[in-house]
Parts: C-alpha cells; sequence; structure tokens
C-alpha cells in the first residue's frame, strides 16, 4: 500500500477506531486507511509486537494518532483490557473493525478439535466478544452528533467464504457463515439505538495469511481464473472501504455485507457453459 491511496481527507476526524489483528495484512491497511481518515487508531495484535509497532509508526509519521495493544480476541478478559485501555487512552470508542481472523486447514475427516475450537474462538467467538464490548460502550458513552451520525459503527472483515462452500477449509467457512448472521442479527437488534453494523467480504487479498495463492506466478495464474477482474486484491481495496463504512457518507447502509472480491462471488467458472 501507498501514501497516495489515502483521500487525504479527515472524515474521521475525532473518532477512535479499534482494528482487531491489524499488525499485519488487511487490518494493517485498514488500520493505516483510518489513521490517515483521521481516527485514533487502536492497532490490536495478538503475537506480532513489531508488526504492530511498524502500523503505530507509519499512522504517527503521517500525523495521525495510534497505540498498540495486545489482546487475544477470543478470550473475554483480553477483550475487556484493550477496550478498558482504549477508553483511557482516546476517551472512548466509536468504531470498532472486526478483522482479527486465521485460517488452520485440514481435510474434514482428519480437522482436530483444536483446529475446528482455534478457528471458531477467533473468527466467530473474537467477533461476537469484541461487537458486544464495542456496542457497551457506545451505549454507555451516548450519541455525539458533531462526530458521526450513528451511535456507533461495527464492521466485520468477513470473506467471500460467507457465501461460497470451500473443501478443506470447513472450519473457516462456518466461521464466516457464522458471521454473517451474527452481524444482520445484531444489526436488526441494535439499529433501533442507532449503532450501524455491517461486514466487508473479501475475496482474494495479497496478505500473509494466502501467500501460496499467489507468491508464484503460476500460482497466481491459478487464482486469476477465479477472479473475473483479473487482478489479486490489495489490503487497499478492503481498507478504503473499511473508511467509508465507518464515514457519515454511508449512513444508511445496515446490516449488509458489501462483497469486494474482483467478481469472485459471479461464478466464473460458468462463464463459458453451464
Ligand atoms: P493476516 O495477514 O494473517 O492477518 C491476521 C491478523 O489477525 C494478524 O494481525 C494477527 O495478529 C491477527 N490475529 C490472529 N489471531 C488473533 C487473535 N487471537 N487475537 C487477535 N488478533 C489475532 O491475514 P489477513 O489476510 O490480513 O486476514 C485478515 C482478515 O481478513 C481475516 O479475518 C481473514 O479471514 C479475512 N480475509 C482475508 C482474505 C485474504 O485473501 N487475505 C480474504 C477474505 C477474508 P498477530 O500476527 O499479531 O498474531
Amino acid at each position: 500500500m501507498t501514501a497516495n491511496h489515502s483521500s487525504g481527507e479527515k472524515i474521521l476526524a475525532g473518532q477512535t477506531a479499534i482494528v482487531t489483528g491489524s499488525s499485519s495484512g488487511i487490518g494493517a491497511g485498514i488500520a493505516r486507511e483510518l489513521g490517515a481518515a483521521g481516527a485514533n487508531v487502536v492497532v490490536n495484535y495478538a503475537g506480532n509486537r513489531e508488526g504492530a509497532d511498524g502500523v503505530v509508526r507509519r499512522i504517527t509519521e503521517g500525523g495521525g494518532r495510534a497505540i498498540a495493544v495486545q489482546a487475544d480476541v477470543s478470550r473475554e478478559e483480553d477483550v475487556a483490557v484493550m477496550f478498558r485501555k482504549s477508553i483511557s487512552t482516546y476517551g472512548s470508542v466509536d468504531i470498532l473493525v472486526s478483522n482479527a481472523g486465521v485460517q488452520k486447514d485440514a481435510p474434514f475427516v482428519d480437522m482436530t478439535i483444536d483446529q475446528w475450537n482455534r478457528v471458531i474462538g477467533i473468527n466467530l467467538t473474537g467477533a461476537f466478544l469484541c461487537a458486544r464490548e464495542a456496542a457497551r460502550e457506545f451505549i454507555r458513552r451516548g450519541p455525539v452528533p458533531e462526530r458521526s451520525s450513528a451511535l456507533g459503527k461495527i464492521i466485520f472483515i468477513s470473506s467471500v467464504h460467507e457465501i461460497i462452500p470451500w473443501a478443506g477449509h470447513v472450519n473457516y467457512a462456518a466461521s464466516k457463515g457464522g458471521v454473517m448472521l451474527f452481524m444482520k442479527s445484531i444489526a436488526q437488534e441494535l439499529g433501533p439505538q442507532k449503532i450501524r453494523v455491517n461486514s466487508i467480504a473479501p475475496g482474494a487479498i495479497k496478505t500473509p495469511i494466502n501467500r501460496s495463492a499467489w507468491e508464484t506466478s503460476e500460482a497466481e495464474a491459478d487464482l486469476l481464473t477465479l477472479i473475473p477482474y483479473k487482478r489479486v486484491g490489495e489490503p487497499v481495496d478492503i481498507a478504503r472501504t473499511a473508511v467509508w463504512l465507518a464515514s457519515d457518507a454511508s449512513d444508511y447502509v445496515h446490516g449488509t455485507s458489501l462483497v469486494v472480491d474482483g467478481g469472485m462471488t459471479l461464478y466464473p467458472g460458468f462463464a463459458a457453459g453451464g
């Protein structure tokens, strides 16, 4: 991601965003774009302190404000502490981007309970714990209309695999399908309180999670057969969408999953026949 990707507009000035799993990949891109849009950013990480510090440095060097906070989002106490640190540093939280996610792939019949629980624990339970804490904070703090039309914004980073089944990754697909109905259900429940809840469902984005799918030219060519727009996505493609979803520009967008995938969900296998 390069600096000239940022709009330069401070449309999130005065707001505070927690981005889970922002020491790397898509989360790092989102943290940087939110920082460039004027938000105070809490850069959450689980183990990669160096990555998180690097993201904080990039944001502060660009004139923004950010801190790194360690927390395992699958642990209730860690999530509570992360919110307490965020609130004691910046006063409140206005935006949650629930992005932390992992894959633990295995053929279904060989999948262990640990592989299942780890992926569900981080990708789905982590989303629950962070969203619940965010909603509690939005309600505690109350409206600040000069900062944002909504009481608060929650954005889940889901996946096209909330739609597309994925053999060999059933724990991951189950977690993302779960995030989709979790998002819609809390959007229904929290809408009357003006808490805006949405997801972004990325297609293939170049990050460490899927390095083997794009790092050689043969792998990338294979991947491109699944993408009608014929380019593999970059974190900034998701980050710009997140800034828009966090801003008042999308104030009437609620309970939706925005697919950002270069057309992967158009089922390109059907382009010639079917
Ligand atoms: P990534 O580069 O591997 O980043 C994953 C991030 O999650 C890291 O910052 C990692 O932090 C964090 N994380 C892992 N376990 C955590 C935990 N228990 N608590 C807090 N943070 C934790 O992968 P990515 O591609 O950017 O993935 C980000 C999100 O996008 C995931 O939800 C993924 O499912 C989704 N997604 C990615 C793609 C894609 O093509 N890349 C497509 C669709 C959806 P540490 O390194 O510090 O542990």
